[in-house]
């Protein structure tokens, strides 16, 4: 359908509203003459907008459903590495490790879900990985090791309350 309007101009813009021509706009000689069809703007639906809002919250639960690390092991906090494993462990409870074993590399970063002697449980949810203290931190030779999962690490960084010193 084409209709003229001695406002239109060739480029289709409107001389009168100073804009692209919209018959039935305000200012229009045809406001209230006609009513055009104007798709309405596509609204998110409510059931996906309350799911995205149930998994964000599932995830700001999961995330901060770990524990901080006892005071009875803040010697294990801060950063540890050896050859082929590394973990980080703050504080807070927030745990990173990595091993190496040939060409893979597995790692793991998540909160501290439980702590039960020398085995420290991380995960999210019912997603969990058990890291077993093989032995506790020992001082040798003017550094501090440990042994995780059977392999030797060293610490790097002392994360204990008030240390917090580069090795
Ligand atoms: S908007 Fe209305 S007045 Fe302007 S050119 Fe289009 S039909 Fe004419």
């Amino acid at each position: 359908m084409s209709f003229d309007c001695k406002y239109k101009l060739a480029d289709q813009q409107c001389r009168r509203l100073g804009k692209e021509c919209s018959p039935g706009d305000q200012g229009c000689v045809l406001q209230g003459k006609v009513e055009m069809y104007k798709p309405e703007k596509k609204k998110k639906s409510p059931v996906k907008k309350s799911l995205i809002s149930l998994v964000l919250m599932l995830l700001l639960i999961l995330a901060s459903c770990g524990i901080e690390l006892p005071v009875s092991h803040y010697d294990l906090a801060g950063e540890w590495e050896g050859g082929f494993t590394g973990i980080i462990i703050n504080q807070s409870g927030k745990i990173s490790y990595w091993e190496k074993n040939g060409t893979s590399k597995k790692t793991v970063e998540a909160p501290l879900q439980e702590i039960d002697g020398n085995i420290l449980k991380i995960g999210l949810g019912n997603m969990t990985t058990v890291i077993e203290i093989t032995r506790m931190p020992w001082q040798e030779d003017g550094e501090t090791w440990m042994e995780i999962n059977g392999r030797t690490v060293r610490q790097i960084y002392d994360y204990t309350p008030n240390k917090g010193s580069t090795k």
